[in-house]
């Protein structure tokens, strides 16, 4: 039986919270035999409302009538089940590995998968951190989702519900056959040595995958915002992932090698129609991606936005690559709310620049600031590798 987390010491009315969001999806009515889920986020809520992947994932199980889907963050919650059969986290930050096992501290679950039962519901874990490296939290996680959540979320959910009277071991070998869906207590570790060195990873039997292949989305309808609400992070922001990795692969960069191939969001098919559907309800719009300025149409894009229907949208845009920086995007920037820019330089250096092969040059640093303040910004913020 699960109790309730503890109050926090400030204490905030998950009433007045949630009733201030504006949903953007339908949720289904939970069957009376629904499983019920409960779907974290390892900080607070302000935090956890503005992370896109978040959002979408919340919205696709709460769209599913097979599922009772209540929200966990750290500070406030909907009334939780007492006997939930999935316990999810989105996990985009690595810092927030703390507060996960807090979480489950305080659901009164054990913290590691070895020590869990039957009597306990099985835990997951999706998002970038552990795409990029599970091992970590292996100990912790019964079930990790590796990859692009598009078509993963649903084959585990449908999976699930094919063993959910299954005792433990069988519903988690079940699992293990879904593309993507990694079981740590199915695989065992060899190390070279006690420094710690793998020599191998082997699955415990030939029925389960001796690889797990990372799931990727090929799709060109991208991420938008399935709720807004003026308690996030960004106050009533809606977010449209414009582009999804970054094709300049700078050695360094997760966000480039993690989520490769560079895609795209179809301009007139998913994101002018995205981009309207969240302007119905706020008029504080968030281009997302890690590379936004490269869409293929980012011109166009720009050029929709200049419409005067527009004028009153205040724009956010994420990092931008530093010669993508025109007059023309500093311009609309400043018409539409915005005083600064964010470029990532990395160096002074255009000779380290090279070896982490940042394609950029210092001339066109100075193009950039040259180019923002033509548009009218009035700050350029750097990111420079400390
Ligand atoms: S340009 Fe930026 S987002 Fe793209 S690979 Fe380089 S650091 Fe990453």
């Amino acid at each position: 039986m699960i109790s309730d987390p503890p109050v926090p010491s400030t204490f905030i009315s998950p009433v007045t919270v949630f009733s201030a969001e504006t949903l953007l999806f339908t949720p289904a009515t939970p069957s009376a035999d629904a499983a019920p889920v409960i779907f974290a986020f390892p900080n607070e809520y302000s935090v956890g409302i503005t992370s896109l992947g978040y959002q979408v994932i919340w919205a696709t199980l709460a769209m599913r009538p097979d599922l009772q889907v209540s929200r966990l963050f750290t500070d406030i919650h909907d009334p939780l089940p007492g006997h939930p059969e999935l316990v999810g986290f989105s996990f985009s930050w690595e810092l927030d590995y703390v507060n996960i096992l807090s979480l489950l501290e305080s659901l009164n679950l054990p913290l590691r998968s070895a020590d869990r039962s039957d009597a306990h519901p099985l835990i997951f874990g999706g998002g970038p951190v552990l795409t990029a490296n599970p091992e970590p939290f292996a100990d912790f996680f019964d079930l990790v989702l590796l990859g692009d959540g598009e078509g993963l979320l649903d084959a585990f959910i449908d999976a699930y519900q094919q063993v959910r009277l299954a005792d433990r071991l069988t519903q988690l070998r079940h699992l293990a056959q879904v593309p993507g869906v990694y079981v740590p207590s199915l695989y065992q570790v060899t190390y070279k040595a006690t420094d710690g060195e793998i020599e191998r990873i082997d699955p415990v039997d030939e029925a389960i995958p001796a690889q797990v292949q990372k799931q990727t989305y090929r799709g060109s309808t991208l991420l938008a915002s399935t709720v807004v609400t003026e308690k996030a992070a960004w106050e009533s922001i809606y977010m449209v992932e414009v582009v999804r990795s970054c094709p300049e692969m700078c050695r360094f960069c997760l966000a480039s090698y993690l989520t490769l191939p560079f895609r795209t969001a179809s301009l007139e098919a998913s994101l002018l129609p995205a981009i309207e559907r969240g302007l119905q309800v706020t008029n504080r719009l968030g281009l997302l991606g890690a590379s936004v300025t490269q869409h293929p149409e980012f011109e166009s894009l720009l050029d929709h936005l200049d419409q005067p229907q527009y004028d009153d949208i205040r724009l956010s845009i994420a990092s931008v690559r530093t010669n993508t920086v025109t007059a023309k995007l500093a311009r609309l920037l400043v018409k539409h709310d915005t005083r600064s820019i964010t470029i990532a330089v990395e160096t002074g250096s255009d000779r380290l620049r090279r070896i982490i092969n940042k394609k950029l040059d210092n001339d066109e640093i100075v193009t950039a600031a040259i180019n923002a303040k033509a548009g009218g910004l009035s700050a350029i913020k750097l990111y420079v590798a400390g």
